[in-house]
């Protein structure tokens, strides 16, 4: 039973991350108490498939005891380490090879953070450091995409493109540019593939103009726009932006905080889209969420120039909990089990989503379906003519939200209608059924 007091502690002194404060005081906490697998089990003992692994972050599933004995094992033998002064923990050394060595290109060296915020910020840190190393500090630019997500720490909040994260916070900051999304459904350019590459070329080569090559230092991309609402570039897309990248001098990021660890189907999007970023951030499937830990991984070159512009002084960047051990203890037991099968489960669950998923396009609500592997979006219209959404005042999300909750289902509904999908690589075939049958009685119940 759930103890109202619980709820009454929470609703006194739990500030919860991305929420209405005075809306989550109304309603109140609903509060976790285990999982196993891809089920959930609340405090009153309802039982529900995790449709989105957490904040699609639990790539593993949960009550994975090979996990929880590693993190155990590494907590008695030695729960910290600072990597400052020249030490180091075996697990992180390890973990941060273990990534180089599966990483595209040459990505072979890793700085760990706590999450993806934190990884896309010191991106943002690292970025600096070397276009002053080489002598080109006028290069101070950033352009991302309208749709991203990046985080929500205070730089890194400017290159995210949902207001949310903007209104009353002072950012984005006036050198963090945006062009538009590739966002298929509702692109300007039309649905063609090669229509949307071409104008995402063209609105990149005419930001970078805007600016002056010689002033722009980065472009970030996610290889899907996860927050944004899952929306999927058409392939070839992020090969074609990493190219005029090149062309045009500057770095290319790729922020793989959702997509890496299996998400899409590898370990990395990027090695699918053949694509060799200059810098990575990856946190989430990381360590499935056992332990907070993201990383950048960064090319040869970005590394060997920020090391020889700094000579024998310090690269001034770091955390009390960069590389802790446990969690990178917990990263390569996470790695293990992706290889074991994880992956391979994942892409077969992950195909049967889609299909399932796509079973729903004649529902009168369904206007898009859209995803790779177990990461997926429906986005649901009120009229699929006109791709009208749902009206945003009546909190259609909220309530689909709750809607699925009772029919046992956790999926993420976002504010503009759009349903979000990113389970276990676990999940079973009946559990990715049960996830389509369950969205399928939500929406019936939402007509
Ligand atoms: N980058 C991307 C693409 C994300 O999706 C997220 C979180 O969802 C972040 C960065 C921020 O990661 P975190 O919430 O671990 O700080």
């Amino acid at each position: 039973m759930l103890s109202n007091s619980l709820v009454e502690l929470d609703r006194a002194h739990l500030v919860h991350p991305v929420a209405s404060y005075r809306g989550h005081e109304r309603r109140g906490v609903r509060v976790l108490k285990s999982g196993s697998g891809a089920t959930i089990t609340d405090a009153s003992g309802r039982r529900l498939i995790d449709g989105f692994a957490g904040l699609w972050c639990v790539n593993a599933g949960y009550g994975q005891n090979s996990i929880v004995e590693a993190a155990t094992r590494q907590l008695r033998e030695l729960p910290y380490a600072t990597g400052y002064f020249g030490l180091g923990s075996e697990p992180a050394i390890r973990l941060a090879a273990e990534l180089a060595e599966r990483a595209p290109g040459d990505l072979n060296h890793v700085y760990f953070t706590l999450g993806g915020s934190d990884a896309v910020d010191s991106t943002v840190r690292f970025i600096r450091y070397y276009y002053n190393a080489k002598g080109l500090p006028q290069k101070d630019q950033f352009i991302s995409i309208e749709q991203g997500y990046h985080g929500s720490s205070t730089v890194g909040a400017g290159l995210t493109a949902l207001p949310a994260f903007h209104a009353g916070f002072g950012v984005p900051l006036d050198w963090q540019h945006k062009i538009p999304s590739h966002y298929a459904y509702r692109n300007p350019a039309g649905s063609d593939p090669q229509a949307i590459i071409a104008a995402s070329l063209t609105a990149l080569r005419g930001k970078v103009d805007e600016l002056g090559a010689d002033r722009v230092a980065a472009f970030y991309a996610e290889p899907i726009q996860g927050s944004g609402g899952v929306l999927v570039p058409p392939p070839g897309w992020m090969k074609a932006m990493r190219h005029l990248c090149s062309e045009l001098d500057i770095l290319f990021v790729a922020d793989e905080v959702i997509t890496g660890f299996g998400r899409t189907g590898p370990l990395f999007a990027c090695s699918e889209d053949g694509v060799i970023p200059d810098l990575m951030t990856v946190a989430k499937g990381l360590t499935s969420g056992y332990a907070p830990m993201g990383a950048v991984l960064m090319s040869d070159d970005v590394y060997d120039t920020i090391a020889d512009g700094a000579g024998a002084s310090a690269v001034g960047h770091g955390y009390t909990y960069s590389a802790h051990p446990v969690s990178a203890a917990i990263g390569l037991e996470v790695l293990r089990l992706y290889e074991a099968g994880l992956l391979e489960n994942g892409r077969k669950a992950g195909a049967r989503l889609m299909e399932g998923l796509r079973s729903l396009s004649e529902h009168p609500l369904v206007g898009d379906v859209r995803g790779r592997g177990m990461l997926a979006a429906i986005e649901l219209v009120v009229d699929k003519e006109r791709k009208i959404p749902l009206p945003a005042s009546a909190d259609p999300s909220r309530r689909i939200f709750d809607r699925a909750w009772d029919n046992g289902l956790v999926i993420r509904a976002f504010g503009n209608g759009v349903l979000g999908y990113a389970p276990p690589l676990c999940c079973t075939h009946d559990e990715i059924d049960a996830i389509v049958e369950r969205t399928r009685m939500t929406l019936d119940q939402t007509l």
